[in-house]
């Protein structure tokens, strides 16, 4: 993983400055065997748990962020599929077989311009209507991370029917009517390349849609606490690499740095000494929470699957806190583009974004403990 760290890291500034899919770097997650770790057994993969993928995505958010992002959503479908059995038998071993001949990415593209994310409710406008023997789809995927470089989408959408139903239609890359959009021009993870994915009348097979199933209050929820478990420290664990990053950029440049003031490397003033042993335990307790936490859910421990957002916002204010007390250290330094740390500050400011977002884990917490169940 070191190596794979410091390999993905050479690149990881020019396809942010240039705003690039770092396809060379999936590359190499695929050549280390990463990019199927959590196949299960009996589909001939690894079975990696969540213990694992944390330790695998905690090492490529050091190295890329956005190549680490676009695999821990392969990861997280792999998961879910080892678990529990949603993909038609067909189209995952179609996946499984492009997956031996190279990278074969895949991800879920559920937000969309109108809607945000349908993780609070909300029916998704992309629609499927029956037409023989396809689903035929229109609309638009906004923050479609990696669609570039994917080979399967899973696009959740709403069928035409009545009563309604709701699902995630596996479309393939490269299907006709279906377009990349490069619109995606953000402060952080850049070269992650979460373009708009338009869908105009895009056919995909009858039988190729994961969980469709009527439309309830929210239909676009996660589905269990084990699936939201695997996002929530997946996630967490990648951005702590990214604060990781930071971390071992500002210890080398206290090293180096010799002021003609003080006539010695920064590292020798107690004060940077007590700055760096703060980041560290504030790194070093958040990584400890997500690594316990993700072993308790591989041992089936329940009361760990719903810890798990909480930590998601300890952790990622853990990250952020770090890389933000980092560039408050090294004045100018911090911020010049000829330096990662302003790249690793942008990147790790992505981290909050994400589902559980911190108010929805506040609020479900402060209500428990009020009682208010
Ligand atoms: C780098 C990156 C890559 C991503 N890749 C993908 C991807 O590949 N696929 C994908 O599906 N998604 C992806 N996302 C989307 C992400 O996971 C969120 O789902 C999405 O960004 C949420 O929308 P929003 O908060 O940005 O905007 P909005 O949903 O418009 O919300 C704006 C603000 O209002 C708040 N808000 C919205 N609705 C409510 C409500 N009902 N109650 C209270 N507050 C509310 C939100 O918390 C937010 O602060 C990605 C995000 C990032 C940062």
């Amino acid at each position: 993983m070191p190596a794979l760290t410091r390999e993905l890291g050479q690149r990881a500034d020019e396809h942010d400055r240039e705003g690039t899919f770092p396809f060379e770097g999936v590359d190499l997650v695929h050549g280390a065997g990463l990019l199927t770790a959590t196949v299960a057994a009996r589909h001939g993969g690894p079975g990696a748990g969540l213990a694992d993928t944390v330790r695998v995505l905690g090492a490529l958010g050091a190295g890329d962020p956005a190549v680490a992002l676009v695999t821990a959503m392969t990861l997280f479908i792999h998961a879910a599929e080892a678990r529990t059995p949603g993909w038609p038998s067909a189209a995952y071993t179609g996946l499984l077989a492009e997956s031996v001949a190279g990278p074969a990415l895949v991800n879920a593209l559920r937000v969309e311009p109108e809607l945000g994310s349908p993780v609070r409710g909300g029916l998704p406008a992309t629609t499927a209507r029956r037409d023989g023997g396809d689903w035929v789809l229109t609309g638009r995927k906004i923050y479609s991370t990696g669609a570039v470089g994917l080979s399967r989408m899973l696009v959740f959408a709403r069928t035409d029917e009545d009563p309604v139903r709701t699902g995630a239609f596996v479309v393939r890359a490269q299907s006709p009517g279906l377009t990349v959009e490069p619109t995606w021009d953000h402060v952080g993870l850049r070269a992650s390349r979460s373009d708009d994915v338009v869908l105009d009348g895009v056919r995909v097979p009858k039988d190729d849609v994961i969980g469709l199933a009527e439309a309830g209050a929210t239909p676009g929820a996660r589905p269990d606490a084990v699936t939201g478990a695997w996002n929530a420290l997946g996630l967490t664990a990648l951005y702590l690499g990214v604060a990781g990053a930071a971390r071992d950029w500002l210890t080398g440049f206290l090293h180096e740095r010799v002021p003609t003031s003080l006539g010695a490397p920064l590292a020798t003033l107690p004060r940077f000494q007590t700055a760096v042993g703060e980041i560290e335990t504030a790194l070093t307790g958040a990584n400890t929470l997500v690594s316990a936490l993700a072993a308790g859910v591989d041992a089936g421990d329940e009361e760990a699957a719903k810890q798990t957002g909480t930590a998601k916002v300890i952790g990622t204010r853990a990250a952020i806190g770090a890389v933000e007390q980092a560039l408050s250290l090294t004045g100018n330094h911090g911020l010049t583009r000829a330096n990662p740390l302003q790249r690793h500050y942008r990147d790790v400011l992505c981290s909050r974004v994400h589902t559980p977002q911190d108010d929805s884990v506040l609020i479900a917490a402060g209500r428990s403990a009020l009682g208010l169940g």
